[in-house]
C-alpha cells in the first residue's frame, strides 16, 4: 500500500478498460504510473461471473466485427473468440401475454462474444501491468491542484494523499462531475458537458439464468426474446460455448425506481422465462442480478432514466488542456468514434496516449 506521501508521475485513477488500456501503454513507453480503483475488483463496468466453473457477464456481453481494438487485443491476449448463438427462432411476446415462436430473426447475430467472459481483457491488461502498480479498494475522494503538483485525496483502508505530476481520471465524465470536487473547479462549460454525457448503460439492470444444458435449442429457438410484457424487455442466449451449461440473459425493462425489490423480480423474470422457453426454464440452478443503476461507481441519478437510443458520443472539447494539460478525464464516452462500446474505452485510450507521449 502506498504511504500517505506518495507521489507517481502519472496516477491513473479507475482500472475499467479505458484506465488499464492506458496504464498498459504508458509503462511499456517506460513512463512511472500508479492506477487506484474504488472497487474491491478491476474492470469497471466489465464484470464476468463464474458459475460452475463457466463465465457469465454481467456488463458488456459483445462486440462487434469492425471493431479492430478488441479483436487485436483479444488476439494479443490469447482469448477465444466465438459468435453469439443465432441459430433458430425468436420469441416475441405481446403486451397483451399472447406469445409467438414462428419468427426467423436473429438481432444478435454475429455478434462476438469471448470464451471465459469479456474480464479476460482487463485480467489480461492487469496481469501485463503487474500488481505493484494497481491498487484496488482505493476511492478518489477529492483532488487539488497546487504549484504543478496534483493531489489527490483517497479513502482506502486509511485516508491517503497520492501526489502526481498528471492525473487521468479514467470514468465516466458524468459520474466524476456528480461525485467530488475539483480545486479549483472546472469551467463551467466543463461541468455542465459531463452532467449532459449519459453513462452507457449505466442505468440498465441485467438478470442471468444458468440451466443444465441449453434446452431452448431442442425445439428450435435460439433464446432471443422480445418482450413488451417484461420484466425483461430483450433476452438473448448466454450459454458458454463449450456447451457445458445453457444460460439466458436479459435486460430488464422495468425503471430503475420501480425495481427496488430483487426477490420479487427475480420471481416475475423466471416466471416470464418459463412463459417464454417453456417449464424447463422455471427452475434455473443459478439467476444472477447485476443492477448497475445502484453501483456508485457507475452510475448516478441523472442515469436511472436510460437514453432510448444511442448517444452520438465525442471527445468533450471543454475537457481539453484542464488544470494546464496536468489533469485528462477520459472513458469510453469521450471516444470519437465507439463511444460508449469497450471498443471506445481502447480508442479513448488509444488517443490519450498518443497525446501524453507526444508531450
Ligand atoms: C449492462 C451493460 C451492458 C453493456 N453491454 C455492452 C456490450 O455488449 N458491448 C460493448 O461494447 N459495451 C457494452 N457496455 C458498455 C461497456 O461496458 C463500456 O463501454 C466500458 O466497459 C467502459 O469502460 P471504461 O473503462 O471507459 O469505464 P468503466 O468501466 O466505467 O470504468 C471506470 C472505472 O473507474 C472506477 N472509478 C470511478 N470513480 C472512481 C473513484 N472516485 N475512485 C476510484 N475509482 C473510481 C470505477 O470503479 C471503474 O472501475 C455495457 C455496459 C453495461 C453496464
Amino acid at each position: 500500500m502506498p504511504d500517505p506521501t506518495t507521489h507517481t508521475e502519472i496516477l491513473i485513477v479507475g482500472a475499467g478498460l479505458t484506465g488499464l488500456s492506458i496504464a498498459d501503454a504508458l509503462i511499456r513507453a517506460g513512463r512511472n504510473v500508479l492506477v487506484i480503483e474504488g472497487r474491491d475488483r478491476i474492470g469497471g463496468r466489465i464484470m464476468t461471473a463464474e458459475i460452475a466453473d463457466a463465465a457469465f457477464d454481467l456488463g458488456p456481453a459483445w462486440f462487434w466485427p469492425g471493431q479492430p481494438r478488441v479483436a487485436a487485443l483479444a488476439q494479443q491476449l490469447r482469448l477465444e473468440v466465438f459468435e453469439q448463438f443465432s441459430e433458430g427462432r425468436l420469441v416475441f411476446e405481446g403486451a397483451d401475454r399472447a406469445v409467438r415462436r414462428d419468427l426467423n430473426m436473429a438481432p444478435m447475430a454475429g455478434s462476438l462474444r469471448l470464451a471465459g467472459g469479456l474480464s479476460g481483457l482487463t485480467t489480461g491488461l492487469a496481469t501485463r501491468i503487474g500488481d505493484d502498480n494497481i491498487r484496488t479498494g482505493h476511492r478518489l475522494t477529492a483532488i487539488s491542484s497546487t504549484n504543478g503538483k496534483i493531489a489527490a485525496e483517497i479513502d482506502s483502508s486509511e485516508q491517503i494523499t497520492i501526489t502526481a505530476d498528471q492525473v487521468i481520471l479514467a470514468a465516466p465524465p458524468r459520474l466524476l462531475e456528480a461525485n467530488f470536487d475539483f480545486t479549483p473547479h472546472l469551467p463551467a462549460a466543463a461541468r455542465q458537458e459531463m452532467r449532459a454525457t449519459p453513462t452507457w448503460m449505466a442505468g440498465h439492470d441485467k438478470i442471468i439464468a444458468v440451466y443444465p444444458r441449453a434446452f431452448c435449442r431442442d425445439a428450435g429457438l435460439n433464446g432471443d426474446a422480445m418482450s413488451h410484457r417484461g420484466p425483461m424487455a430483450e433476452i438473448h442466449d448466454a450459454s458458454p460455448n463449450d456447451g457445458s451449461c445453457g444460460a439466458l440473459f436479459g435486460f430488464v425493462g422495468v425503471p430503475a425506481v420501480q425495481r427496488r425489490n430483487k426477490d420479487q423480480l427475480l420471481t416475475a423474470a423466471k416466471a416470464q422465462l418459463a412463459s417464454l422457453f417453456g417449464p424447463e426454464a422455471l427452475i434455473p440452478t443459478d439467476i444472477i442480478l447485476q443492477d448497475w443503476a445502484i453501483e456508485d461507481l457507475t452510475a448516478t441519478k441523472d442515469d436511472e432514466v436510460p437514453p432510448t437510443s444511442h448517444p452520438a458520443y465525442r471527445p468533450i472539447d471543454s475537457l481539453a488542456n484542464l488544470w494546464r494539460g496536468r489533469l485528462h478525464i477520459v472513458s469510453s464516452e469521450t471516444a470519437a468514434t465507439y463511444g460508449g462500446f469497450i471498443e471506445g474505452a481502447l480508442e479513448a485510450a488509444e488517443v490519450k496516449v498518443a497525446e501524453l507521449l507526444s508531450q
